[in-house]
């Protein structure tokens, strides 16, 4: 919350002309009234104003990824893909570190490149059920895990 009781949108204070993509950010730690902790992650795939994830693709890597990290971790509330489809929003209980996170991310995404089918892919379980890549989330995976994400992505 700021000063006028107004919870800040924290996405917006960050510089997005000074990060090198790909990275994993912790953005916010959110503390409770009975003591929760929740932890909101920023996991950029892309170089924001630069190169964007097909919607297709991203949708793909969404239904993936929400299933493979669950097998990694406990604690996963929920992982969205950003409207500027450059990256995904992960959230989750508790506050592990950020090299956790990577580590799940980067198993999950080999994964993603083994993938044969993809989960939920029908009109009951999906929004937009033929909007899906495989293809395409197989090659954002492959292209994350080639580069890495990098550990020093704030350019000063
Ligand atoms: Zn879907």
């Amino acid at each position: 919350m700021n000063e006028n009781g107004k919870e800040l949108v924290e996405s917006f204070t960050l510089d997005h002309t000074k990060v090198k993509a790909p990275f994993i950010r912790k953005c916010t730690v959110y503390q409770g009234d009975m003591g929760d902790t929740v932890t909101k992650y920023d996991i950029r795939f892309t170089q924001p104003n630069e190169a964007e994830l097909e919607s297709a693709g991203i949708h793909t890597l969404e239904h993936l990824m929400a299933t493979y990290m669950r097998n990694y971790m406990d604690g996963i509330i929920d992982l969205s893909p950003m409207g500027c489809r450059t990256g995904f929003y992960l959230t989750v209980w508790g506050s592990p570190d950020t090299d956790h996170i990577k580590s799940v991310v980067i198993k999950s995404l080999g994964d993603v490149i083994n993938s044969d089918e993809v989960p939920a892919v029908n009109p009951i379980q999906c929004g937009n059920y033929r909007l899906h890549s495989l293809e395409l989330a197989k090659s954002y995976a492959q292209a994350v895990l080639d580069s890495g994400f990098n550990d020093d992505f704030i350019i000063r």
